[in-house]
């Protein structure tokens, strides 16, 4: 019988590595797991914890100034980059500390190294052959951005977050979640703001209507360039002039290419094994995680199936339960509930009108744009917007779209509501909260017309 170093190792201390390692190890399995950058991945360092935190920080913004609303007067507001950048990189590293010590106090050995796949069941740490019975490959995705005269003058998320000044002017390129955040985020800390997008409204796969309402929203507080991109940058000491494609310029100190991100396959050792990409560069993976190659399997951005963190976060723990405990329970991607935070956040669970459609469903559609509460006195030109689609035949509510302030918090509640089937009749018969914007959900009785 074959005996190896490890029973699993992992590459990768991001969300799905050190989840699966912690699973695996507290399943008696013998877990390595190597880390060439920080851990806790994209999430931690260059994407949703310190980006939230940015989040928060430019939320204040519209705080102060709707205070005024609400009886607070005030003067010489300012605000400091730097002190912002200070209290998020300690926080991360307190986050990072964190990670290190699940692995440690799991009995994971840790490799703070580059490791590459020499064999089905082999990789190669500083020129050391280290074996294991499998391994995981979770090695997450890098910001891409396309090739264009002066592309090189682009900047991406992840320089975002070593940023030690704010630049007066942002141009940020592309529609989707990275963009719109971080529009959003630049636009309130006081920066003038562009967005220029390819497509005609943002946020292309979420819902038609939230879509144009969220378009709506950020063209109140930004400089939005729609169907349009970004033909050459040209820069001359701390200035850029950036040409889009109708020919109009725009001006900045800095351009973030928020344009997708591609998995991080590069120099793994891919080609020593049967692993397969697919067209996308993404590693392939059967149901069960795992790869052509049968002893390694792969979770998380890397797989690009659903790049979301608690996704990677399940992933990895259904490979580790599969080979350590038997369990072979599937995940089910259906009903993942999400949330963009933009300025207002968005916040989404199930299909949109569209994809109902399109899946063949007949639906009523239950929608309502209003002015909360809030900004009856404050005075802020904002508006948030409910969704439901509702199965005609079933009446169960198959998806549900939010727009506004936390709208996360409150979706997620609705997503467990739905992810149990609830129906339109269930949410009719819930006594709502009141005065809360959420009730709204449970009290919507006039269907859309067309539906
Ligand atoms: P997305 O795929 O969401 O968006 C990429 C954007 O870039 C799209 O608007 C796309 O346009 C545009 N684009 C792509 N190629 C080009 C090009 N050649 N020229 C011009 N524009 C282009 O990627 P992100 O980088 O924003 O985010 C990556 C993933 O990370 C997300 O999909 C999400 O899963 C995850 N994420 C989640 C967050 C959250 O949960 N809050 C936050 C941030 C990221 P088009 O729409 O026309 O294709």
């Amino acid at each position: 019988m074959d005996t190896f170093d490890y029973d699993l190792f992992v590459i990768g201390a991001g969300s799905g590595g050190v989840r699966a390692s912690r699973i695996a190890a507290s399943l008696g399995a013998k877990v390595a797991v190597a880390e060439e950058r920080y851990f806790g991945g994209t999430c931690v360092n260059v994407g949703c914890v310190p980006k939230k935190l940015y989040s928060y920080g430019a939320h204040f913004f519209d705080d102060f100034e709707d205070s005024r609303g609400f009886g607070w007067q005030y003067d010489n507001l300012r605000f400091d980059w730097a002190n912002l950048k200070a209290n998020k990189d300690i926080e991360i590293k307190r986050l990072n500390a964190i990670y290190e010590n699940i692995l440690e106090s799991n009995d994971v050995d840790i490799f703070e190294a580059r490791a590459r796949i020499s064999g089905p069941n082999q990789v190669c740490i500083d020129g050391k052959d280290i074996t294991a019975k499998h391994i995981l490959i979770a090695v997450g995705g890098w910001p891409w951005v396309p090739e264009f005269p002066g592309s090189e003058f682009v900047s991406t998320s992840n320089d975002v977050f070593a940023m030690d000044s704010l630049p007066e002017e942002i141009v940020v390129l592309g529609g989707g979640y990275i963009a719109v955040e971080f529009a959003s985020i630049f636009s309130k800390l006081g920066c003038k703001t562009s967005l220029i997008y390819r497509g005609d409204q943002l946020l292309r796969g979420f819902d038609d209507d939230v879509r144009r309402f969220i378009t709506a929203e950020m063209s109140k507080s930004l400089d939005l360039h729609l169907q349009e991109d970004i033909v050459e940058i040209t820069k001359e000491n701390n200035t850029m002039s950036v040409l889009l494609e109708s020919g109009s310029k725009v001006s900045c100190n800095m351009v973030i290419g928020a344009t997708g991100r591609v998995p991080l396959t590069d120099d793994l050792g891919l080609d020593t094994v049967a692993v397969k990409l697919s067209t996308n560069g993404a590693i392939k993976v059967n149901d069960h995680f795992q790869t052509d190659e049968p002893s390694i399997y792969a979770v998380g951005d890397v797989i690009d199936r659903v790049a979301l963190t608690p996704v990677a976060l399940a992933e990895g723990q259904i490979v580790s339960r599969a080979l350590f405990s038997g369990d072979t329970t599937a995940l089910d991607y259906k009903n993942i509930a999400t949330a963009v935070f933009c300025h207002p956040n968005i916040a989404t669970v199930g299909l949109s009108e569209q994809d109902a459609i399109a899946a063949g469903i007949e639906v009523h559609v239950y929608e309502s744009q209003f002015t909360p509460l809030k900004h009856t006195l404050s005075g802020r030109d904002e508006r948030s917007m409910v969704k439901l689609i509702v199965d005609r035949q079933s009446d169960k509510v198959l998806g549900l779209h939010l727009v506004a302030a936390d709208a996360g918090e409150i979706v997620q509640g609705f997503a467990v509501a739905i992810n149990c089937g609830a129906t339109k009749a269930d949410f009719d018969s819930t006594i709502g909260i009141h005065p809360t914007l959420a009730e709204e959900f449970v009290t919507m009785r006039t269907k859309k017309e067309s539906s």
